[in-house]
């Protein structure tokens, strides 16, 4: 298992869910806080920004970081859901509700964005 701060990341994902929660009821409640570090400005600044541009991302976003909580739940988290593997905590402290290490993510992103004009392009066909 990794050695990762789990609390620290489950704080982050806990704030990251009451900001979701807060802009998807109401524009209004989105405001500049005093961030403690720079990671929680960023990501309070990138919550905004997805708020603002548009809800239903927000949504999916909460979904993911609901998601991310459980897998700190199951004790499961940091772990990358396709190939099992230890995602980076430098990539989790930019996304802490990252649920793929970025070699899968990118296989993923790829195969997504070729399946729309291209199926089968990774299939298995000899
Ligand atoms: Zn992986």
């Amino acid at each position: 298992m990794l050695e990762l701060d789990v609390r620290e990341f489950r704080r982050m994902l806990e704030r990251k869910r009451k900001d979701l929660l807060s802009t998807s009821w109401s524009k209004e409640d989105i405001a500049i806080e005093s961030a403690a570090d720079e990671i929680d400005r960023l990501q309070h600044q990138l919550s905004r920004e997805v708020a603002i541009q548009s809800l239903d991302h927000t949504s999916k976003l909460l979904k993911s970081v609901q998601a991310a909580l459980g897998r700190i739940e199951d004790d499961i988290y940091g772990v990358c859901l396709r190939c099992e593997e230890p995602i980076s905590e430098k990539r989790l402290k930019a996304i802490p509700w990252a649920s793929h290490c970025i070699d899968c993510q990118e296989v993923i992103d790829h195969h997504e964005a070729f399946s729309e004009k291209d199926h089968g392009r990774f299939g298995f066909a000899a």
